[in-house]
């Protein structure tokens, strides 16, 4: 049973390959930004809003908050392959997933990065932005929150990519390829 990460920035398409690993993998997807849209949709508590707003502008929401979500559910689906989607996004979030995946007697067996031209991954999003209306739009797909949360990633979340160098775990995929080229690698990596 196998334990991944997916690392890249919003929009490089982790949600889809995401998808196809649990459609054709048996892999449980365990996206936080999915776990806090469905904590928050019905919430109307401080603690509620303020999460919503910090999606809203595209800032991280506080660890504390995220860690308990995904230590639970890491400790029920243990026993399974799981693709951590959008998690771990700062160095304090994945060395409490190193933690939490040792307490249950796991160890993740890689974290695939997906390399991304900055200039064409901001006209995709842009792309989703007018191609999804509605109810179905997602308030933090708009162009400020969109820069803001390019620039979270660079300042946050690129930083652990030295950290799972040094574990010798990580494995760097073009993220430009085609969505079965894309997946095509993957497994070609987690088999
Ligand atoms: P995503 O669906 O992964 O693009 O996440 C949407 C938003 O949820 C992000 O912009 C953050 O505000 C929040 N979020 C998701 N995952 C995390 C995380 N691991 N740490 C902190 N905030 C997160």
């Amino acid at each position: 049973m196998k334990k991944i990460v997916l690392l890249g920035p919003p929009g490089c398409g982790k949600g889809t390959q995401s998808k196809l690993l649990v459609e054709k993998n048996n892999f449980v997807q365990l996206s936080t930004g999915d776990l806090l849209r469905l904590e928050t949709s019905n919430s109307d508590s401080d603690l509620g809003k303020k999460v919503k707003y910090l999606m809203e502008s595209g800032e991280l929401v506080p660890d504390g908050i995220v860690i308990d979500i995904i230590v639970n559910k890491v400790e029920k689906h243990k026993n399974k392959s799981i693709v951590f989607d959008g998690f771990p996004r700062n160095l304090k979030q994945a060395e409490v997933l190193d933690s939490s995946l040792e307490n249950v007697s796991v160890k993740l067996d890689h974290v695939i990065l997906f390399q991304i031209d900055f200039k064409i991954l901001e006209e995709r999003i842009n792309n989703r932005i007018s191609e999804t209306k509605g109810s179905e739009q997602r308030k933090d797909d708009n162009s400020e929150t969109l820069l803001n949360r390019i620039e979270v990633f660079k300042s946050s979340t690129l930083p652990i990519v030295k950290y799972y160098e040094e574990k010798g775990i990580i494995s760097k995929i073009d993220g430009m390829q085609k969505v079965n080229e894309v997946y095509a690698e993957i497994t070609k990596i987690i088999c």
